[in-house]
Parts: C-alpha cells; sequence; structure tokens
C-alpha cells in the first residue's frame, strides 16, 4: 500500500520526484502511464503522465484515473508534481487538474508550491524566481508551449481556476510549521481554494511539507515534497532510517546509448573514449535507423564482456545540422531515436543487464521500445540521476537527460 501516491505531468519530473523522496528515505516505483495493472509496491508511487501541454480535457481525465489507482491502493495523501517553473497557460493544465483533484478528494483546499531552492526556483510574496530573475524574464516567457509571462503565481493560478487563490507570505513561512498551518486554515476557512505558499530555501520547504501533513492533496514541484517522509515517519509509517534505494543486484553486460548532442553528453563521450569501447555511429552517411542497429550490434557482438561499451549518435552541431538539413528536424531526431531503441532491444537480447540511456528523447524512444511499465528508484550517480529498475523487463537502467552529469558519469555509472 503506498503511502504517497503521486501524479507527475511529465516523465523527468516525475524521476526527480521519486528520486527525492527516495533520498529521504521512501522506496519509490515511477509508473508510466495511467496503470493497467496493479501498481508495484512502495512508499511512493509516482505515476509519470505527459499532461503538461496535453489538450485540457486529456490532461483531467488521466489524472483522475491516476488518482483513481493510487487511491484504490490505499494512497493516504495525493501530491500533483508540475514544473519548478509553474509550467502551464491561462487555459491550464495546472489549475484545472488541481480543481478536479480537489474535488474527487472533497478536500476544498490544496497549497501550491514549485520552489526548488537548490535549482535556483524561489517564491517570494507569490513572486517565482529564476535564479536572480523574475520567472517572466528568465528566458521562460520566450517557452515555446508554455511561455510564462507573469511571475505571480497567486494571479497564474487564478486565471486556471474558478476557486480564489491566497498566499501565505514570507514572514509567516519564517516561523515555521505551525504558522503556516494556521495561516492555510485561515485561508481555507476564508473561502480559498488554493494557498500559494512562498519558500526560498530547503528549509521552509520542510516547514511547508510539516504543515501539510494531514492535506489530502498537496500540489508543487519536487522541493516540496522533501518535507514528507518525516511526517510518515513520525507517524510510525515509515522506519526511522532505511536504505530505501535497494534494486535487486546487477548483473549482465553494461552499456551506455548516448542519443543526446548536449554538450555535456558530447564531454562524457570524449572522457570515457579513454577509457572504455566506443562505437560513434553517423548516421549523416548511413542515414536508416535499421543499418545503424545492425551495424550497431554486430560492432558490440564481439566486445560484450568485462568493459561498458559506449555506442552514440550525438554529433557535434554542424554534423546535426547537416542531417536535419538533408531529412528535416523531425525525422532526423526520430531516425536516430529509433535506431538507438532498436538498438537497446537487441542489446538486451544479448544480454545486456545494465544501460545508461543519455538523451530526454531518446530515454523515450528506448523505454517504450523495450516495453517498461515502471521503474524501481535506485541510488544516484549524480545529482538527479539515479540507478532504477525497469519492470517487467528485469533490466538496470539510467536515463539521462542531455546536459546532466558529471564529465565521468559514464565511467562512474558502472564504477570504472
Ligand atoms: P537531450 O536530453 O540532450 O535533449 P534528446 O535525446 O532529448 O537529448 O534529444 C536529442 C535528439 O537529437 C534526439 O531526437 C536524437 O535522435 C537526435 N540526434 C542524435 N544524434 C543525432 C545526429 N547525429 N544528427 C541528428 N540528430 C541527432
Amino acid at each position: 500500500m503506498p503511502l504517497l501516491g503521486c501524479i507527475a505531468d511529465d516523465f523527468t519530473g516525475a524521476t526527480d520526484l521519486a528520486n527525492t523522496l527516495v533520498r529521504g528515505g521512501m522506496s519509490a516505483v515511477q509508473v508510466i502511464g495511467v496503470p493497467d495493472a496493479p501498481l508495484p509496491q512502495a512508499d511512493a508511487v509516482v505515476i509519470a503522465l505527459k499532461s503538461r501541454t496535453a489538450p485540457v480535457q486529456q490532461a483531467v481525465a488521466e489524472s483522475l484515473a491516476a488518482c483513481e489507482a493510487l487511491l484504490a491502493e490505499g494512497a493516504r495523501q495525493i501530491f500533483f508534481k508540475y514544473c519548478s517553473t509553474f509550467d502551464s497557460t491561462d487555459q491550464g493544465n495546472i489549475g484545472p487538474v488541481a480543481d478536479a483533484l480537489v474535488r474527487r478528494l472533497d478536500c476544498g483546499f490544496a497549497l501550491a508550491n514549485p520552489a526548488f531552492p537548490t535549482n535556483g526556483r524561489t517564491v517570494y510574496q507569490g513572486h517565482l524566481f529564476v535564479g536572480a530573475q523574475l520567472l517572466n524574464e528568465s528566458g521562460m516567457q520566450d517557452h515555446p508551449l508554455t511561455p510564462m509571462r507573469d511571475a505571480n503565481l497567486v494571479r497564474v493560478l487564478g486565471r486556471q481556476t474558478d476557486g480564489a487563490v491566497g498566499l501565505v507570505p514570507f514572514a509567516t513561512v519564517e516561523q515555521g510549521a505551525s504558522a503556516i498551518r494556521r495561516a492555510m486554515t485561515v485561508l481555507k476557512e476564508s473561502g480559498r481554494r488554493y494557498a500559494v505558499v512562498d519558500a526560498v530555501t530547503d528549509t521552509h520547504l520542510l516547514a511547508i511539507g510539516e504543515a501539510a501533513e494531514h492535506h489530502a492533496l498537496i500540489t508543487g514541484g519536487s522541493g516540496v515534497a522533501m518535507g514528507l517522509p518525516a511526517n510518515f515517519r513520525r507517524a510510525g509509517l515509515l522506519p526511522e532510517r532505511g536504505d530505501a534505494a535497494v534494486l535487486p543486484p546487477m548483473r549482465g553486460h553494461a552499456v551506455v546509448l548516448a542519443g543526446s548532442c548536449s554538450r555535456a553528453t558530447l564531454g562524457q563521450i570524449g572522457l570515457a573514449r579513454n577509457h572504455v569501447p566506443v562505437l560513434e555511429l553517423d548516421a549523416l552517411a548511413l542515414p536508416d535507423a535499421a543499418a545503424l542497429a545492425a551495424q550497431a550490434l554486430e560492432w558490440a557482438a564481439g566486445r560484450l564482456g568485462e568493459t561498458p561499451l559506449v555506442i552514440a549518435a550525438s554529433a557535434p552541431p554542424d554534423r546535426v545540422a547537416a542531417l536535419q538539413a538533408r531529412l528535416g528536424r523531425e525525422a532526423a531526431g526520430a531516425l536516430v531515436e529509433q535506431a538507438m531503441a532498436a538498438i537497446a532491444e537487441g542489446l538486451v537480447a544479448r544480454g545486456v543487464g545494465r544501460l545508461v540511456v543519455a538523451g530526454g528523447e531518446t530515454s523515450g524512444a528506448v523505454v517504450a521500445r523495450l516495453g517498461v511499465k515502471a521503474l524501481r528508484i535506485g541510488p544516484e550517480i549524480d545529482p538527479g540521476v539515479p540507478w532504477t529498475y525497469a519492470e517487467p523487463v528485469g533490466l538496470h537502467l539510467a536515463l539521462k537527460s542531455g546536459n546532466f552529469g558529471g564529465r565521468d558519469f559514464f565511467l562512474k555509472a558502472f564504477g570504472a
């Protein structure tokens, strides 16, 4: 029975939240999409949707279906996770999804807090900052799908809901959990459906988490989830200290698949070249997914063994631009993603048990091809990137957004 049931509006956000909870001592599983089977066992289950920019109706329907699945398994508290930059438009989807969850849980009230001080996201007097900039001057005002042109979250959320939105200001948050709890009660009793809560430091987030101990619904970024494991511990539902990041023992051959062309990934490939065999696929010379996959699998066949291998489609910007000019941007991306997915499938069939995938879109393609339904979250390799155990495939998988990780990430992942 999960203690905490989470609904995340995108895939990497879900991993981020699950990882935060594991570091707090809760075991966590990330489920991909609305589940069609019983949920895996864990202290926290995070259902990863792709609802951030989906049509409003669809986002609401999928979020409610996820909520239903979590409640059916006995989840004691529901967490609606969105981006720390509050990615949304005046139509949604944060407000409409939260409204539907408030109604379903019949709780009448929820706090809203996207702050993530470690990554520079703070909320002061209801205004969201990215580093030293207001949200609407941070570059987010030009986001292609969710341009954020107002930093005042009380107004932003207010435009997305027919409920009233209040604020628990910095001065109250500074006073700690009891003061925050009292302020939220006053707002709820005065008819507010939501309270945006200021938070500038992790200490604030921990106090907010404590104040929300008995809330049926919490909405926010992964930061505000930091305070939740302590609530379950205080209630005697979670052991005092235990390692929540335990995965089945690692086995099988080890491979890195890199489909990201981000600077960090190019650097990681560069360093790996000095230590392990690296195959650089040339999608420009061989623009055919099946042929690229065949080439990679043939190369790997004689080399799978003690040392990890790296297979990279990654290329510097001029080569990427050349392939895009020839095929079009979408087709170029899809070609490489399909090649990497086919390689992953072939590698697993050949006994690979530990796979690192570099690139967000690339990871999505690999996970879909392998039929992964859930990821059990294990120990972190680098901040924000944990080892996971993919079910029902039975594979250790690390999914890395292109720009994440230090230069030695690939070597570190395999302890090489
Ligand atoms: P990141 O996390 O760095 O954004 P993604 O995997 O999300 O990485 O995106 C990288 C995109 O670039 C994918 O669509 C991938 O297929 C594509 N790609 C990878 N290698 C090449 C290449 N050599 N030429 C063109 N596109 C490429």
